[in-house]
């Protein structure tokens, strides 16, 4: 018996792909011996890592000029190893602050070399994104940082900034939730435990021609160029993590690939904010174009109540619609592995809870 889950992350896994790694967990392909068991050079878990890779680039039609890394601590490490790797040009990056996580992103940067917010939407408490204009970048910079979906404040990019240097991006709570041009961008990193698997895996995608820039005094683990020339085993990787990515990336080539998610995401954020626009009991406060498809803040009429909401959803197999304990009331995280049927559930909740306490 699977709950709804709606959690921010680690969130959701597909029903299929836990059931397929628990049928082989103590005994992979007849071996006697579990996948997490096993040497990552040997045969078997070199081909899991081939076919993650080649799944993804398949799923993203990410291009050659691209390689994917595999690197271990969570997105943030990467709001380091970013500057870290890319800051070697003009010494001088551009981010663009849309909410909590960007704001982390620049932070964790600022500490690292000279980082300039070129765009923010703080006056309007992070519930929009910047114009197209606004967010154009045409200047002296290594690198144009932005996160096209904010986590915590729902807040999602309808457009991909314009820029003439490399545009990074944190992809941490979309990534293939639906179609990118992947050749839009220098490099593009995402926390595993959103969209694609384990808490502590990230995956890189990152333009060849950018790996000249790691410093060469930089630690191999932490060097985008040398993570590539070790095809991500510089040292041992997170195996177990890699695997259940790589069943997710096939579970998603079997429902159709991201354009097919992307249809049904449309439909599962479409039904939720139809919930929430057309009561007064419940509202959400980003502008209608930078509303997520993947994480859908809202607030009750009255605050007093959140706590019975959350325990009646509990009880009627809802799980975890607390909203981020930064900003209070409720959060629905709707990723691909949230069925449709999860949605319709939470809608139904919501209506009849409204009737009650309303
Ligand atoms: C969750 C999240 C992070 C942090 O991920 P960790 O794996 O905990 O480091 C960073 N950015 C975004 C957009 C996120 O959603």
């Amino acid at each position: 018996m699977r709950a709804f889950n709606f959690c921010a992350g680690p969130a959701a896994l597909p029903t299929e792909v836990l059931q397929r790694a628990a049928s082989e967990l103590a005994d992979y392909q007849n071996t006697g011996i579990s996948i997490m068991e096993m040497s990552h050079r040997g045969r078997l878990f070199q081909a899991v890592l081939a076919s993650a890779k080649k799944n993804l680039r398949q799923l993203m039609a990410i291009p050659d000029d691209y390689d994917i890394l595999f690197m271990q601590g969570g997105a943030t490490s990467q709001f380091s190893l970013v500057p870290m790797n890319l800051l070697s040009g003009a010494g001088q990056a551009a981010y663009i602050t849309t909410g909590m996580w960007s704001k982390k992103a620049l932070s964790h940067a600022s500490k690292l070399g000279n980082v300039v917010e070129y765009a923010s939407t703080l006056d309007t408490q992070f519930t929009s994104v910047p114009s197209p204009e606004e967010a154009l970048v045409n200047g002296q910079y290594d690198y144009l940082h932005y996160t096209p979906n904010e986590t915590i404040g729902g807040v999602r990019f309808p457009y991909t900034p314009e820029t003439n240097v490399p545009l990074v991006a944190d992809f941490s709570s979309s990534i293939l939730s639906e179609p990118i041009d992947v050749s839009k961008f220098g490099l593009i990193y995402a926390g595993a435990q959103k969209n694609i698997g384990p808490a502590g895996l990230v995956v890189v995608i990152v333009k060849r021609d950018l790996l000249q820039r790691s410093p060469t005094e930089l630690a191999d683990v932490w060097s985008y160029r040398s993570v590539s020339d070790a095809n991500s085993m510089v040292n041992t990787p997170p195996t177990y993590s890699i695997y259940l990515a790589n069943l997710v990336f096939e579970w998603l080539l079997e429902q159709g690939g991201v354009a097919a998610m992307a249809a049904i995401n449309q439909r599962k954020a479409a039904a939720l904010y139809h919930a929430i626009d057309s009561s007064s009991f419940y509202s959400n406060p980003v502008t209608l174009p930078a509303r997520s498809l993947m994480n859908i803040p809202f607030t009750l009429a009255d605050a007093a109540l959140n706590d019975v909401f959350l325990a009646e959803a509990e009880s009627a197999g809802l799980h975890s619609l607390a909203g981020h304990r930064s900003v209070g009331g409720m959060r629905a995280s709707i990723y691909n592995a949230v069925p449709e049927s999860a949605v319709t559930a939470l809608v139904d909740f919501m209506a009849q809870f409204e009737r009650r306490y309303g």
